[in-house]
Order: C-alpha cells, then structure tokens, then sequence
C-alpha cells in the first residue's frame, strides 16, 4: 500500500520521532476503548465511563467507582499483553530513533513491550495510593480487594489516574510539550483525540510530517500530511526499523 510506504519513507528519514496514542492502540490487546465500535461508549450502563471515571463520582459513589474500575479497566488489562504497535514502538527507542511514547492510557502495556521514556498523560493503574496517608500500594492489593479497596489506616485506595475534573501532572505537561516540540515525526494513533487537554498538546509540533493512523476519520486529518485508516498494530507491523 502507498501510504505505509510513505510512513515507512518518513520513519527512514526520523531520528526524533514521537508517538502519541490512546486507547485505540491497546484494542489490539483486548482492552476496549471509549469512542470505538466496540468501545465502552456502547455498553448499556447506568452512566457513560467519563461520568463513573470522574472525581465527584468517584467521592460520592465510591462503591459503584471500583465496580466499574475492576470490571472494565483492572480486569480486562491484566489478561492483556502488548501487541505489534505497542512492540514496534519500543524497537524504534531501542535503535534510536524514537524519543518518547506520549500516551493517554494507563495500562502500562507500552512499558511491557519495553519502551523506557513512556510518558503517561493520565496516569497509570500500576500505581495506587492510600487517598488519607498516602501509603502507595500495587495493583494487586486494588485487583484482589472485594468492593472498595482500604488502606491499613481506613482510607480509600485509589489509582494513581487522573480522573475527568482532575488536573494533569505539571511535569509529565512539560515533558510533552518538549518531546513534540522537537520532534521530525509526530505519529498520532488510536486516539478520537476528543479528550482535553491531553489533544492540545499536539499543536506544539513544528515539523510537517504528521502521520495519524486510525480506525476512523479524526478532528486532526486535515493537518496530517499522512493519514491511514487501518488498524495502528497491523499498520506499524508493516513498518521496518
Ligand atoms: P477513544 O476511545 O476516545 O478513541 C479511540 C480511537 O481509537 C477511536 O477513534 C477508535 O476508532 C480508534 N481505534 C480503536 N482501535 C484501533 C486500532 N486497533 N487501530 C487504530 N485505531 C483504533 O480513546 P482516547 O482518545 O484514548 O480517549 C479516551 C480516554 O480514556 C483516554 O484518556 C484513554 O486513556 C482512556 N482509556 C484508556 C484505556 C487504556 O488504558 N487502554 C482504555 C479505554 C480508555
Ligand atoms: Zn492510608
């Protein structure tokens, strides 16, 4: 297909690449996404997951918060396994080609594959903390707890997410805004890029190779001077280092 040889073509010609992703790029490992086909969006629940992932839902139906959080999010990422991208992604650091993995997700799975300077704009559900003392505990102790997981002091665990209401971290922002600001390629991939302010971040680009690859038509295809529809593991898959 032209277009992969294009990317192919720009990755050839990087040393400074940057990619930026969301949920769309751990479908392929079965975690679903919000916005896609089958993503959370369609499921019949009670509320929509921005509502359940948010701060004040969080604070006042606790309860209801971790019985989504396990079953949606906790659950689904401990049987999953990096695929193809999250792999390719990880060969282009290694070679030296590839400066940081921008994400919005908060699976870990792109350290998984190996990729070392991951930048997690919202978090990850790797790290928990104690909302009273502070105490940080791991996933497992939030996987294994039955309804809302306690902290020895009686407080509430909860992950290390930014949830909807809560601000980003200052110095994952800046780190951002650094790595795209430099960047020869900006590859932006499975994301609806509807999620503010972490889609901002991509107006600090100067270069003009801007490849997205999605599924479906985004707000940002009109700036891309690439754009493929197709699934972003089979994509990368295609792709030489
Ligand atoms: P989103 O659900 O809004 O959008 C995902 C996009 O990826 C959609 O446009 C979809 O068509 C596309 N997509 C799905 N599978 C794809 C594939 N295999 N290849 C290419 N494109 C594919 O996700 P978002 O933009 O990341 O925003 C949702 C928010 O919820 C983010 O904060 C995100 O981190 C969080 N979230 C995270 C996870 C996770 O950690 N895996 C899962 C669900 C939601
Ligand atoms: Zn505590």
């Amino acid at each position: 297909m032209e277009t992969i040889e294009t990317l192919q073509q720009y990755v050839d010609q990087s040393s400074r690449i940057v990619f930026f992703g969301g949920a769309g790029v751990s479908t392929e490992s079965g975690i679903k996404d919000f916005r896609g086909v089958d993503g959370l969006y369609h499921l019949k629940y009670k509320y929509n997951p921005e509502t359940i992932l948010s701060r004040s839902f969080f604070q006042q139906h606790p309860e209801e918060f971790f019985e989504f959080y396990q079953d949606k999010i906790v659950q689904p990422t401990l049987q999953a396994q990096p695929n193809t991208a999250h792999h390719k992604l990880a060969q282009l650091e290694q070679v030296g080609k590839l400066t940081a993995v921008i994400t919005q997700n908060i699976d870990g799975l792109h350290q998984m594959a190996g990729s070392k300077n991951v930048l997690e704009l919202h978090g990850s559900i790797h790290r928990n903390y104690c909302a009273s003392c502070g105490k940080k505990y791991p996933l497992e102790t939030v996987s294994q707890a039955q309804g809302i997981p306690r902290c020895q002091c009686g407080g509430i665990i909860r992950p290390d997410v930014v949830l909807y209401e809560e601000p980003l971290d200052e110095s994952i922002i800046s780190k951002t805004i650094q790595a795209i600001s430099q960047a020869d390629l900006l590859i932006v991939g499975g994301t609806s890029l509807t999620v503010y302010p972490a889609a901002s971040f991509l107006d600090f680009y100067q270069g003009d190779r801007l490849a997205l690859i999605n599924l479906n038509v985004t707000s940002y295809d009109s700036k891309a001077s690439l754009t493929i529809n197709g699934k972003i593991g089979e994509v990368l898959g295609q792709i030489h280092v």
